[in-house]
């Protein structure tokens, strides 16, 4: 069976470093975790460059905005009232918390309980805030995630197979092994395995129980 740092070594071999989370601030990522919630990183990212030309990337900003022109602005990003209340609530618990520098000194178990008590911010934006924002050990347990190491390993996979994959890289606090594990897996799960997998030239293939027993015609 594959180990997470074989898997790592692996994608990082056919995709190279993905230079995630791009942005300046750990403010910013939060932003970008809440924008990007059911859409393209490429929407998320206009959504970021309007509120960054208008000069709301900043937790005081936001926190004061009047709602219908951050509407306006993260529209890119879509769901843009949903996106703009969560936003807002996000600034106001920042700001309410004296800023991320802050909240940097909270323990990771407390920080993650506290950023699943907001508004909109479920388990996969708050463990990408505490990966990305504030550098903890823990990884993004997200849908791709879920549907490669199923495909890995044969069988269906619930969060505590995820847990039990990647414990060794979390205990040894390797936190930019496991921001570069995600990044890859998102980007193997668009390249290759996709929703109707593209095995033929996969680096995982010799290692990956789903060839054999995929059921679907050979491509032609
Ligand atoms: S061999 Fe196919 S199913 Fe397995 S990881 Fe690669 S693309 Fe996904």
């Amino acid at each position: 069976v594959l180990t997470a740092i074989e898997l790592l070594e692996r994608l990082l071999g056919r995709y190279g470093p993905q230079g995630w989370w791009p942005a300046q601030s750990a403010f910013e990522v939060m932003v970008g975790a809440v924008l990007v919630q059911r859409t393209s990183w490429l929407n998320a990212a206009r959504a970021l460059e309007r509120l960054d030309e208008a000069g709301l990337l900043h937790w005081e900003q936001i926190a004061a905005c009047d709602p219908a022109i951050l509407e306006g602005l993260i529209r890119p990003a879509g769901f843009f009232r949903t996106k703009a209340r969560r936003l807002i609530g996000v600034a106001d618990y920042v700001r309410g918390h004296g800023g991320t520098e802050a909240m940097s000194r909270l323990m990771t178990g407390e920080l993650r309980r506290q950023l699943l008590g907001l508004f909109g911010v479920g388990a996969e934006t708050a463990d990408a805030i505490l990966l990305y924002a504030f550098e903890r050990p823990v990884f993004v347990d997200d849908a791709y995630a879920r549907r490669l190491l199923g495909r890995l390993h044969g069988r269906k996979t619930h969060a505590h197979d995820v847990a039990t994959f990647v414990r060794d890289l979390v205990d040894a606090g390797e936190t930019r092994k496991l921001a570069e594990l995600h990044a890859l897996v998102v980007e193997h799960s668009k390249q290759h395995c996709r929703s109707s997998p593209a095995c033929e030239q996969c680096v995982l293939r010799a290692r990956c129980v789903y060839p054999a027993t995929d059921t679907r015609p050979a491509p032609s």
